[in-house]
């Protein structure tokens, strides 16, 4: 069997992977792109109708990619976000003007995301795109790392999994994982109320799970409601107006009627998280190395400044004649990406655990941490920069410069 040989193999063509390709691509390196579907945007299984709110952080990372100009139409601002809880008296607001920006970020859903992205590596010329070619087995040895698909072997100075949470080549290489089960599951579909959003994004805390209402294009909103599992079945087999019914009850009136949506998705929810994301000559990215609930709209944007960081690593390795699948490459990436990715998980779960429970001095505690965070600009100030991906050391792409 031939043996093709690469410096870097990607495995997973999803938003990670496919970005971490293109940022990558230009440098002279011999990279190779592996998806297990056809990689087309009504194929690759996560490129659906979810809404994305990216970050302002990676939406300047797309920018310095050369991607957000195809995203551009299909993405609408966040320019406020309103946090509430239904039957509290707490609200807290965070403001675009406040923090002097445009935007705190923008809403996309998943498929313009991914449509932009297979749109600007198909212009790509450094990159084998080897799909729908499913990874069979993994094998490392001390100078290459090697992959087996249906007829061919590849191997590369650096294996990166970017297949998702249920990674394959995490599994193989036996990487630790820690998991936490919620119990839950997420229902999205894209609503159109009778008000215009005005570009708030709203997150509400109800008894029945927290909902968000994301602002997108066209006056629509993305909803993500969070219930409990055995919730699924009956709300999914609600017609049209009695489902518009139940999201109107959890959500209010802050957007006046809601009157119609799309296609109703769920998705079952639990956290992973790898602690140790390098082993020689592997990295774990994207949700294979952290997938989260999505409380808080943060999971790709965690998964997109892994990419930022580990294009920097790599290619700041080379230029300095390192070999970029080594332990002290991989070692500079992990030590980098560390707090950021143990603060994020910690956080999610954290809002996702403090508002999921009933009990009224607990209830008590949230509605007054949201108005003291109302009332301190400071900290306020702080979890802006916090959504708006900008705290901590930022790779080159997330201010704009190139690699
Ligand atoms: C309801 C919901 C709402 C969300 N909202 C937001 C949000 O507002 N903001 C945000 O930042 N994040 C959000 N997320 C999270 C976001 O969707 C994920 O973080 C993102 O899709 C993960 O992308 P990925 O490329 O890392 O993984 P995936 O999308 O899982 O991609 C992995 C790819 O690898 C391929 N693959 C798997 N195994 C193999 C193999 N053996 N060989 C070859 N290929 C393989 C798969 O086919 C797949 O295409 C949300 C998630 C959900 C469920």
């Amino acid at each position: 069997m031939n043996q093709q040989t690469y410096d870097i193999i990607i495995v997973g063509g999803g938003m990670t992977g496919a970005s971490l390709a293109i940022a990558l691509s230009g440098h002279g390196l011999r990279i190779a792109l592996i998806e297990a579907a056809p990689l087309k945007v009504d194929t690759v299984p996560n490129y659906d109708d979810r809404g994305i709110a990216l970050a302002l952080g990676s939406q300047r990372i797309f920018a310095a990619l050369q991607v957000w100009d195809s995203m551009a139409d299909q993405a609408e601002s966040i320019r406020h976000i309103h946090i509430s809880e239904q039957g509290g008296f707490g609200f807290a607001h965070l403001d675009a003007d406040e923090e002097q920006v445009l935007a705190l970020g923008y809403v996309i859903t998943a498929r313009n995301l991914g449509a932009a992205l297979l749109k600007r590596l198909s212009r790509l010329t450094d990159i084998d795109i080897i799909a729908p070619e499913r990874v069979q087995w993994v094998n490392i040895e001390d100078d290459l790392a090697h992959i087996g698909l249906k007829q061919q072997t590849l191997c590369a100075r650096l294996l990166v999994a970017a297949d998702g949470g249920n990674s394959f080549i995490r599994q193989q290489l036996c990487f630790d994982v820690k998991r936490r089960e919620y119990g839950q599951s997420a229902i999205t579909a894209n609503i159109t109320p009778d008000q215009p959003h005005d570009n708030v994004a709203y997150e509400r805390f109800t008894r029945n799970g927290p909902m968000a209402m994301l602002p997108m294009t066209e006056q629509r909103c993305a909803m993500v409601w969070t219930v409990r599992d055995e919730m699924v079945g009956e709300i999914l087999s609600l017609n049209e107006q009695q489902f518009l019914n139940r999201v109107q009850q959890q959500f209010g009136w802050r957007l006046g009627r809601l009157q119609r949506t799309g296609i109703r998705n769920s998705y079952p929810l639990s956290q992973l998280y790898v602690p140790d994301t390098i082993k020689p000559r592997a990295v774990v990215i994207g949700n294979a190395a952290h997938t989260l609930h999505p409380v808080a709209g943060q999971g790709f944007n965690l998964g997109i400044r892994d990419v930022a960081a580990l294009a920097e690593v790599v290619l700041q390795g080379i230029r300095s004649g390192e070999d970029p699948g080594s332990t002290v490459v991989l070692g500079h990436y992990q030590n980098w990406r560390k707090k950021d990715q143990r603060r994020v998980v910690q956080l999610t779960d954290a809002l996702v655990r403090g508002f999921s429970n009933d009990i009224l001095p607990l209830k008590l505690a949230r509605n007054l941490g949201v108005l003291v965070l109302e009332g301190l600009p400071t900290a306020r100030h702080l979890i802006a920069r916090t959504a708006m991906g900008m705290q901590g050391r930022l790779p080159r792409l997330s201010r704009g410069l190139p690699l």
